[in-house]
């Protein structure tokens, strides 16, 4: 068992080493939940209705990331956030955009395009993240786009929505699908303020392992959420995938403002994780140790 820095970092960071000069890195560990809160920057800000603003697409996209080392493994990535979630899981570290994405205004997706397209000769893709990316009917169409740029498309979900996943994975319009398993399926109920059925995702659980491209599962380790006994009951259905990561649980920024004061595991007791997990699957990273 590694951590995820053993087996990305050196590769990402020699890659392309004269375009980040001067950039500072970010210390190993720091992205932890895709959804982090801060993540949603306006580095690309175009107005509504400025010329040549025409949408090609109508997904909506609320934020933007030009350059990421630490979201697509083994690549350099721009990273775009949706905004909406199916969830509102108390550990999100991006409230705003689960609760209240309107107010985020949306990004023009043919400006979005342009500047992907002056990238294209330093990313080697894009990460959609959010939010949750497959409530929004404007992603199949969207992600044809990138794949016409020759990008690749690394796709986080909360799996909730397996018909979407399935379609873009028939459309070979994914190249990295990593699904978040939050606890076990049976407590997902405690993820949101109605009722979840835990079937789609037990479905989504087989179309990754059935996957025909790099799949991860992540699970954050909240310890209110995923303990030992939660880990193998989680292990059970992920028997045989080929790689899990477990994640540290950051407190602060939780969707729950009782859960920001929340103590995370030890950096031992998640390395206890890791070897449990290690007995269902090919691999399993550590991620935020
Ligand atoms: S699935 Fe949970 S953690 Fe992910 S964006 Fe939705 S509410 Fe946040």
């Amino acid at each position: 068992m590694k951590s995820e820095e053993d087996y990305y970092g050196d590769q990402v960071r020699r890659k392309n080493r004269s375009l980040f000069k001067g950039l500072r890195f970010l210390p190993p560990g720091t992205t932890v939940e895709s959804g982090e809160k801060g993540r949603v920057q306006g580095s690309l800000r175009v107005q509504s209705g400025q010329p040549g603003a025409e949408k090609l697409s109508t997904i909506a996209v609320k934020g933007f990331q030009g350059t990421s080392l630490l979201d697509f493994p083994g690549r350099v990535a721009s990273l775009i956030f949706t905004g909406g979630c199916n969830l509102t899981c108390p550990f999100c570290h991006n409230p705003g955009l689960v609760l209240d994405p309107g107010a985020f205004p949306d990004f023009p997706v043919n400006e979005l395009l342009a500047d992907l397209k002056k990238r294209q000769s330093f990313i080697d893709g894009v990460v959609i993240s959010g939010g949750e990316p497959t409530l929004d009917t404007g992603l199949p169409a969207f992600l044809r786009q990138l794949k016409e740029l020759g990008l690749q498309v690394k796709l986080d979900t909360n799996g909730l929505l397996p018909e979407v996943i399935h379609r873009l994975l028939d459309e070979q319009l994914l190249d990295y699908l990593a699904v978040d398993i939050k606890t076990t399926p049976d407590r997902y109920g405690e993820l949101h303020t109605r009722p979840v059925s835990s079937a789609p995702l037990l479905r989504t659980i087989e179309l990754v392992k059935a996957a025909a491209i790099e799949t991860e599962f992540r699970t954050t380790c909240v310890p209110q959420l995923v303990g030992e006994d939660e880990l193998r009951l989680i292990g059970e259905l992920l028997r045989g995938a080929p790689l899990w990561v477990l994640q540290q649980f950051l407190p602060e920024h939780s969707l729950v403002v009782e859960w920001q004061e929340l103590s995370a595991y030890p950096p031992g007791q998640l390395e206890r994780l890791g070897q449990v997990a290690e007995g269902y699957v090919e691999r399993v990273l550590l991620r935020g140790l």
